[in-house]
């Protein structure tokens, strides 16, 4: 079992190290992650530019490669080739910060997992849910163990085709952890807010702002198992289409092309 370790907090981040640490007990790990925080970066594929890549070493002496492109570009460099040995499995995380909802299209992490999945294989995505306004160390070894279990359910059991782990964990000691909950993406509500500024030469720049989202704590979602105390695991895939919304778009008269 090849495992492939990426995040979008960089290659610094001790969610990343608590993440390697673990998976090495599954099989051989290869680490390939961004040289700076791509955090709310979202799904990149990088075109128009060279991508670098560098061997480094993660905190515990471990060889790794930091590349300057994004999460979704690292798992592209290492799966098209860049690690020579096949890789059988994508694990991205442990983040900083949950990711419920519609927070998986902005996230590095999940679409770190998404270019797994684009490449054909399963892939889990590991957050850890952080208090506003939380400053300091973070002890990741609880979310690490979890994100273990996962990762070796995945492995034992297989994924169905296209489909990827989205798994949060609350912040909690392991004991204080209610246990794991299967469910669907809830609703995030945003509290984004533009911040005008004006630069020492007078021209107005911009921030986007306001107080951390949060979320309906609704039963059977992500945010609800989070609020609870539970692991939320949800299946991903990237078929986006509105099922629902099909039968609805059936009832519209099209006209020929040629008529418009
Ligand atoms: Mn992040």
């Amino acid at each position: 079992m090849h495992i492939l370790v990426t995040n979008d907090d960089s290659i610094t981040s001790p969610g990343l190290l608590a993440l390697v640490q673990e998976m090495r007990r599954l099989g051989e790990v290869s680490v390939l992650a961004p040289d700076r925080n791509w955090s709310g970066s979202g799904h990149v594929k990088t075109l128009d530019r060279a991508l670098r890549v560098r061997e480094v070493r993660l905190a515990d002496g471990t060889v790794a490669y930091a590349s300057d492109g994004a999460p979704s570009d690292c798992v592209a460099l290492a799966t098209l080739g860049y690690i020579k040995q096949k890789i059988d499995l994508v694990v991205s995380g442990i983040n900083y910060g949950a990711n419920l909802g519609h927070d998986v299209t902005y996230s590095g992490t999940v679409t770190a997992a998404m270019e797994a999945v684009i490449a054909g294989l399963p892939a889990v995505a590991v957050s850890l849910e952080l208090p506003e306004g939380h400053t300091g160390e973070v002890d990741f070894t609880p979310a690490a163990r979890v994100a273990s279990w996962v990762v070796k359910q995945v492995i034992d059991n297989g994924l169905p085709p296209e489909v990827l782990l989205n798994v949060n964990v609350p912040f909690l000691p392991l004991e204080k952890i209610r246990g794991f909950r299967i469910t669907r993406l809830g609703l995030r509500v945003y509290h984004s807010r533009l911040d005008e500024r004006i630069d020492p030469r007078g021209r107005p720049y911009y921030w986007i702002g306001g107080d951390a989202p949060g979320g309906v704590p609704e039963r059977g979602t992500d945010v609800g198992a989070l609020a609870e105390g539970y692991v939320s695991i949800t299946p991903l895939h990237l078929d986006l289409t509105a099922y629902h919304a099909l039968t609805d778009l059936m009832t519209w008269n099209l006209p020929d092309i040629q008529d418009l």
